[in-house]
């Protein structure tokens, strides 16, 4: 009995194994279909300059729209785009988005904002992440200096990002990067990269308050990213708390929903477009 049992088991296993595999094989042909048919939705993230209050830039967001799936989240994609080289297509979308929305809300009469855009690992790798930052930038006709990639710490400072972080900062657009503080990486590295920004992770961020922000996580983030010359973005910052800290901190920049969501394009606009500081300027 026992051991018929543990066949069933066995068999009730597998089948969930097939039925997975089935479903990310499913996953990843609704997936390549997605560019082209017009499927993905970039949305924007002010990013705001502490010290006035303004917003000075937006990171774009990849969302998919997916007629038999609904709304899907980048954690619900980006994993198996990644895995299977569909990212490539995805993010040369996001990038050509990106700079024809810089470019149209020049037209449309707002300040100059700078974007931030995500960049897979593997590409920055290949090498072929410069070009595609080139040729969308030009086609838009925007500034390349506009332009921000984010590579994600652990990316960073491992081997194989360094020539592609310098073949696009040889551009002239700026390198960020991203998800600071949440692994381990090489100082010596991250110090010998030409980088123009560092982004304080949330986890660092929703661990700060008013009265204890000093020796916090944050603050030797702050510390670091001074001491490198480099500016830093509190990214996920939700509480009034925790912005009053990173400003008594000396952070530059600041991102999450206290200022607000990723949006679209006119949303964005919108808020451009009050003219207000979107936080008191202290
Ligand atoms: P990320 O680059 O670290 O982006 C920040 C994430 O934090 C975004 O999640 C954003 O919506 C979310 N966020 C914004 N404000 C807050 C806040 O106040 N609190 C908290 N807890 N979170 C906040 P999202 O949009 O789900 O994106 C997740 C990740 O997917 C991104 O992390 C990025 O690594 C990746 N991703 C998104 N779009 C693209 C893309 O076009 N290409 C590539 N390669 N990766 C992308
Ligand atoms: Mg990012
Ligand atoms: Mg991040
Ligand atoms: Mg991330």
């Amino acid at each position: 009995v026992a051991k018929s049992g543990g066949k069933n088991r066995v068999r009730v296993f597998e089948r969930g194994m097939r039925e997975e595999v089935a479903a990310q094989d499913e996953l990843v042909r609704d997936l390549r279909a997605a560019v082209p048919s017009g499927e993905l939705r970039v949305l924007y993230q002010p990013q705001v300059d502490l010290r006035t209050g303004a917003v000075t830039g937006v990171e774009a967001l990849a969302r998919w729209q997916s007629g038999s799936r609904g709304w899907v989240e980048p954690a619900g994609f980006i994993p198996a785009a990644e895995a299977t080289g569909v990212i490539d297509a995805i993010d040369d979308w996001v990038i050509g988005q990106a700079c024809a929305q810089l470019r149209s809300w020049d037209a449309a009469g707002l300040p100059e904002l700078r974007m931030a855009v995500n960049v897979s690992p593997r590409r920055l790798a290949t090498g072929s992440l410069a070009g595609s930052l080139a040729a969308a930038a030009r086609s838009a006709g925007v500034d390349p200096g506009r332009l921000e990639i984010e590579v994600p710490e652990a990316v960073a400072s491992g081997p194989d990002a360094a020539a592609g972080i310098r073949e696009v900062r040889a551009l002239g657009v700026h390198v960020a990067i991203d998800d600071f503080g949440t692994g381990s990486s090489s100082l010596s590295r991250l110090q010998d990269l030409p980088l123009d920004r560092l982004k304080i992770d949330p986890s660092s961020v929703a661990l700060l308050a008013a009265d204890a922000a000093t020796g916090s996580l944050a603050d030797a983030v702050i510390a670091l990213g001074n001491s490198l010359g480099l500016e830093v973005v509190a990214e996920g910052v939700e509480q009034p708390a925790q912005l009053a800290a990173l400003r008594a901190l000396g952070c530059d920049a600041a991102q999450g929903h206290l200022f607000g969501s990723p949006v679209p394009p006119d949303a964005v606009e919108r808020l451009v477009r009050t003219g207000r500081p979107l936080v008191a300027v202290a």
